[in-house]
């Protein structure tokens, strides 16, 4: 996903930016709806430096950051932006934290926001595609990487990295994320799942393609039951893709779906060990950089409004 920044280096120019991509429609009264251009300039912010407005009509007081997850958090302009821009490209907090001079727990509330909002807004309508590749992943914690806290002390020290083999799941600190893909619109739909059961993984592929859709999958058995003209490879014995029709194209593969984990797996890097309880909302964030590639006002201002409330 692209995220111009050149001209986002002044106070004026970062006003510009949060006014266009908050507000695609204006700035207006959050109450009434009456124009920025009817109200009283009230004052100004000392911290955010923000133009604080009262609505002529309604005499509700309002600014730039009404009703978005960054109101009352005493950030200016360019924070917001830049914040933004770092959370969207996966930037560590302590990155964040150093060059936007901002709170750690500021960085941490705005993500698990902008997540939240993400997952909100994540959307359940199914690929187009004719041809779709379903797959899985495991998230697993490495050594060191951050864990539930030890609750009793007398019990043996904690395991540090999950060797445990096998499938995954919620339960075992192993989370499953099933993916699938269109081969023609590259566009994604990234899950969280609690097991990579035939019941879990079948329901993912039913909601997200369609009923002629050819899917092509690993041979997990999982998949037997899926009701889509199904093609698989065994990467069990290292086939990764096969030329079925014998037309010398080898089509029967899963390399876009390897091309989407390998996006998911460079997102997630700089958070160094992501907590199971908050990985769907990194997934989330993940499908929206896929899907959309470049931001816009519209994806911007609905990811930042504020409706977290509402999950
Ligand atoms: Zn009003």
């Amino acid at each position: 996903m692209e995220f111009p920044i050149t001209d986002l280096l002044g106070l004026n120019d970062s006003t510009q930016w949060i006014l266009q991509y908050f507000h695609p429609q204006g700035l207006m009264c959050p109450n009434c709806g009456d124009s920025v251009a009817n109200a009283h300039v009230f004052r100004r912010t000392k911290k955010s430096q923000l133009t604080v407005y009262r609505c002529r009509d309604c005499h509700t007081v309002y600014n730039l950051y009404t009703n978005t997850i960054f109101q009352q958090r005493h950030l200016t302009p360019q924070q917001v932006v830049l914040l933004l821009r770092g959370e969207l490209k996966s930037e560590a907090s302590i990155t964040l934290v150093a060059e936007l001079k901002v709170s750690p727990q500021t960085v941490l509330d705005v993500r698990r926001d902008l997540q939240d909002s993400a997952r909100f807004l994540q959307t359940n309508t199914l690929l187009t595609d004719e041809h779709t590749e379903t797959d899985e992943m495991f998230h697993a914690k490495r050594a060191g990487e951050k864990s539930e806290k030890h609750r009793d002390p007398l019990a043996p020290p904690r395991r540090r990295a999950n060797k445990q083999r096998g499938r995954g799941t919620y339960e075992n600190d192993r989370p499953p994320i099933v993916g699938t893909i269109g081969r023609e619109s590259g566009q994604v739909r990234l899950r969280v799942v609690p097991d990579t059961t035939g019941e879990t993984l079948e329901a993912h592929v039913h909601q997200f393609t369609h009923a002629e859709a050819i899917v092509y999958t690993d041979e997990s058995n999982s998949y037997n039951h899926i009701i889509r003209s199904q093609a698989t490879v065994e990467h069990g014995i290292h086939e990764y893709a096969r030329d079925d029709d014998g037309d010398g194209i080898r089509e029967v593969h899963c390399n876009t779906a390897e091309g989407m984990w390998t996006d998911v797996r460079n997102f997630l890097r700089p958070f160094k060990g992501v907590h199971k309880k908050y990985l769907a909302g990194y997934v989330a964030i993940c499908e929206f950089r896929r899907n959309l590639k470049r931001i816009s006002p519209a994806f911007i201002s609905a990811l930042v409004t504020f409706h977290a409330f509402c999950i």
